[in-house]
């Protein structure tokens, strides 16, 4: 590939490119030569010329996201290359298997790949770009993953118009880019059975996320009573469920999430007598539900997406905590997550502490949690740890 767009840093603002952190800031930057559109390729290089990588420019804070540390531009295997070696990573901690076929192929900037998203549901790839530049490399995605995929590839199916910058979603039409799927499509996660719908479902149509959670879950849930919130596809219900609870309720506030956990519940053959899904705001459910459960998930939407938010948004993780603290049986286990990134994990944590402190109970804490494997974050970009998680016991 010629790379012919140059952009030349600040001294000083080399030395985190050198150690592999792959954003450049628009107030790092000195000088850019032909650098025309977002989402081109451009090289970037020190204050003396030495070249530094090459990567996606966009107009915006972070300027240029970098896809190579090479000193020299990215020829036709590199997309290949890219996402044989995210197989490997998933290969080496065990994924796919006989009872998973559903994970993250890639994870944006954990895989060297700031801006791309790729979830892989058993031959189905549902990519989702966040930069112009993923955008405009859409075609050269799709074929390595041909490539690499070979037969097994079924179909490639594009969503990104929640995700890429305003001035680009209206031409990010959502789409096959390659084959055809069928949705709903099942997939096996730690051998329980979903469906996942990419066209119509929220991000790439399930939350791979939290399936060594869902499995932790599991070991709490035999002969309990069970409350899911935010339960979106009802990932927690269907494995509490499997391990024996006695009750599961689930609860989300958007109908369709709950029609979607139902679906789920059937498909796995779940008996509808010892499970109910609720189509409620969780704030309001819990209201009067003092003393009734055994185990409690709090699994919200990021409260927060941006650092303005994060205020709110502790706030609304601490009232939520506290009301579950105060609600829950005594010996009770809190399953409780995060997913915003601008909560890192100590700020959630002490989130947690001034919730205990408030609903004024002896706590446990038994498990630190995080999000799995296939989520990889780069140790020079700790940004990338988005999840993470508590399980409580309240005595
Ligand atoms: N736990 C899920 C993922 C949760 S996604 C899993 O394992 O797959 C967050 C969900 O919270 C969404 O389905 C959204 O509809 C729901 N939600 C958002 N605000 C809510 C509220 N106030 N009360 C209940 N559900 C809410």
């Amino acid at each position: 590939m010629t790379v012919s767009a140059k952009i030349i840093l600040k001294k000083g603002k080399e030395f985190s490119i050198q150690r592999f952190h792959p954003w450049i800031f628009s107030g790092a930057i000195q000088k850019q030569e032909g650098v025309s559109t977002d989402g081109a390729w451009v090289e970037v290089l020190d204050f003396k010329g030495n070249t530094l990588g090459f990567g996606h420019y966009q107009n915006g804070s972070i300027a240029v996201r970098i896809l190579s540390f090479a000193k020299t531009a990215p020829d036709e295997s590199f997309w290949i290359n890219k996402f044989l070696h995210a197989r490997q990573l998933r290969r080496s901690s065990g994924l796919p298997s006989s009872h998973t076929n559903a994970y993250r192929l890639v994870h944006a900037e954990g895989d060297g790949l700031p801006g791309l998203i790729i979830d892989y549901y058993d031959g189905i790839a549902v990519v989702q770009a966040h930069s112009a530049g993923m955008h405009l490399d859409r075609e050269r995605i799709v074929i390595a993953l041909q490539d690499v995929f070979s037969d097994e590839l079924k179909a490639v199916y594009y969503k990104s118009h929640g995700t890429l910058p305003g001035n680009m979603r209206e031409a990010a039409s959502e789409e096959y880019l390659f084959g055809m799927g069928v949705v709903p499509h099942i997939i096996y996660e730690n051998d329980n059975k979903f469906y996942v719908d990419w066209e119509e479902g929220q991000k790439t149509g399930f939350f791979l996320d939290q399936r060594e959670n869902r499995k932790l879950l599991a070991q709490f849930s035999k002969d309990k009573k069970v409350l899911n919130t935010f339960c979106y596809t009802g990932g927690f219900s269907v494995y509490a469920l499997s391990a024996g609870a006695s009750v599961v309720h689930s609860v989300d506030a958007s109908q369709k999430a709950i029609d979607l956990t139902k679906k789920n519940l059937d498909l796995n053959g779940f008996n509808t007598n010892v499970h109910r899904c609720f189509a409620e705001d969780t704030f309001d459910f819990l209201k009067d539900k003092h003393g009734i459960y055994d185990v409690i998930i709090l699994d919200p939407p990021a409260f927060a997406k941006h650092r303005d938010a994060r205020h709110q948004a502790v706030k609304g993780y601490q009232r939520l905590n506290t009301e579950a603290m105060q609600k829950i049986r005594n010996g009770g286990i809190i399953f409780t997550f995060s997913c915003s990134q601008v909560v890192d994990r100590q700020l959630f944590y002490d989130t947690i502490v001034s919730a205990a402190i408030q609903a004024g109970r002896q706590i446990k804490v038994l498990h630190h949690l995080n999000q799995p494997a296939d989520h990889p974050v780069s140790i020079y970009h700790p940004e990338g740890e988005y999840l993470k998680g508590l399980v409580l016991y309240v005595e």
